[in-house]
């Protein structure tokens, strides 16, 4: 499956058409690969905050370059500007001072982050300025270009040292299809992340279930959590045995046939993560369906259906999980939403309201779980997989260019950021909702 709207721009027609009729040009995104170091160049930190004396330090823990001063004529990978010291509107303008001279100066595929404290902490001027980060973070994603992502974190006092993860994650080309988005670490309570050591394999003696794992978003999510050096336990429908045994096979992993609708299912999976396992540290509910039709049509069966796979299932086999202590201390429970769910789209009602209900369960939980604990999701929009491939021309085209990236993201882009959600030092990272979009110009 591949953009041939993209290739075709590379070619020599291509180009000429492209430039003549200023058609949308997509930047050959570059991913991450084991063994590449996090970041090809250098991060140019700036701002005075919380973090003025941390970032390079931090930084260097993840062992990507960084400097405090530019310099005539030098290019940059990417920009960490810590905003957590503006404290009214007025002062904004240092955001102006910083990227302004430095947004020419940046090599392809770069990567900006600013960093803020949650408007909710705080009070007055303080929280309009820091609420304002949103607005030029955003904007700056959509006009960044040349496959540029630009996103804001916002960091509760005192959580200052759990950025590691995060800044691992947006700073390299493991977030090349995530930009305009908001970020909150700290905000839900307090929380001690594990120390990583290696960064190349931080789920190392892991063990993570991944829920339709046999192909699409599944697959590979199953193939990152396995490079991060976690054990993996696949689970399909039994229909799809063959293709989920292949792929488990290929990352040393462990398989589950089994419909995550029926009634026993909560109880057999719990039962295998601790007989096999002794337990399980990451749980990805990652199986979903869409049975599309505009609501005048519809059929209880086929909108219901659509609420059992999607939200149902997860939301019975977490309870049950979390009763029986399956889940071990500093879990991971990561849930995959859509940006149907965040948007609506047109004969979507029951897999948005299915997929807004994911969102629903990671609020639900958030704040009460213990034990360092966490839940997440990630809202993908166009990922290109066989789903998105049996679309018709029209609108899969429309999808695939509406978005800062004008193309459609790939499956281990989505698994990339489960991997960021699921890694040990991502404790205080909890109650988050990312899209993996391509900054998609619909939703909020
Ligand atoms: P897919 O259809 O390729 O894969 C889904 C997997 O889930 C399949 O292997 C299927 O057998 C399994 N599954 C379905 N029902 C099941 C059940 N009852 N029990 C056990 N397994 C079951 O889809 P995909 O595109 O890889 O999507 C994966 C997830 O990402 C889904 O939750 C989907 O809603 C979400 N998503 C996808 C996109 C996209 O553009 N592809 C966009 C937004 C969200």
């Amino acid at each position: 499956m591949s953009d041939k709207y993209q290739s075709f721009t590379q070619s020599t027609i291509g180009k000429f058409l492209v430039k003549n009729l200023g058609l949308p040009s997509p930047t050959k995104l570059e991913r991450y690969a084991a063994g590449d170091p996090l970041v090809k160049g250098t991060v140019l930190v700036g701002g005075r905050g919380r973090l003025a004396e941390s970032l390079a330090g931090l930084l260097g823990e993840l062992g990507i370059e960084s400097t405090d001063t530019r310099t005539d004529g030098a290019t940059y990978k990417g920009l960490v500007f810590d905003a957590s010291g503006l404290t009214s509107i007025d002062q904004l303008v240092a955001l102006q001072e910083f990227f302004t001279p430095v947004l020419r100066s940046l090599e392809s595929c770069p990567r900006v982050v600013v960093i803020g404290t949650p408007p909710t902490l705080v009070e007055g001027r303080e929280r309009v300025a820091q609420r304002a980060l949103e607005g030029f973070t955003r904007s700056l994603g959509k006009e960044i270009g040349r496959g540029g992502t630009v996103q804001l974190v916002y960091v509760a006092e005192g959580y200052e040292q759990s950025l590691l993860s995060t800044l691992g994650f947006l700073l390299s080309p493991k977030s090349a299809y995530v930009s305009g988005q908001v970020v909150r670490i700290g905000t839900h309570r307090e929380q001690q992340a594990e120390t990583v050591t290696d960064w190349t394999a931080p789920l190392a003696g892991k063990v993570a279930l991944v829920t339709g794992a046999s192909r699409g978003i599944g697959e590979q999510i199953a193939r990152v959590l396995h490079r991060d050096g976690a054990t993996v336990v696949g689970l399909d429908v039994p229909q799809a045995a063959d293709e989920l045994q292949k792929v488990m096979k290929e990352v040393d992993g462990d398989w589950l046939t089994l419909d995550i609708t029926a009634k026993d299912a909560p109880q057999r999976i719990a039962q295998h993560l601790k007989e096999k396992h002794g337990g399980v540290d990451v749980v990805v509910h990652n199986a979903g369906v869409t049975l599309d039709k505009k609501l005048a049509n519809q059929t209880p069966e086929r909108f219901g259906k659509v609420f059992e796979i999607n939200i149902d299932a997860p939301e019975l086999i977490t309870a049950e999980l979390l009763a029986q202590q399956v889940i071990n201390p500093n879990g991971r429970i990561i849930d995959v939403s859509s940006m149907a769910g965040i948007a609506g789209n047109v004969g979507q009602t029951s897999y948005a309201a299915s997929k807004a209900g994911v969102i629903g369960h990671v609020d639900a939980l958030a704040d009460e779980l213990v034990d360092g604990i966490t839940i997440n999701a990630v809202a993908p929009g166009f990922i290109i997989t066989q789903m998105t491939a049996a679309m018709p021309f029209g609108p899969r085209e429309v999808g695939q260019r509406m978005n800062a990236m004008a193309q459609g993201g790939l499956p281990v882009d989505v698994a990339e950021a489960i991997a960021w959600y699921a890694n040990p030092a991502s404790t205080a990272v909890n109650g988050n909702v990312v899209r993996v979009c391509g900054q998609m110009m619909l939703g909020a």
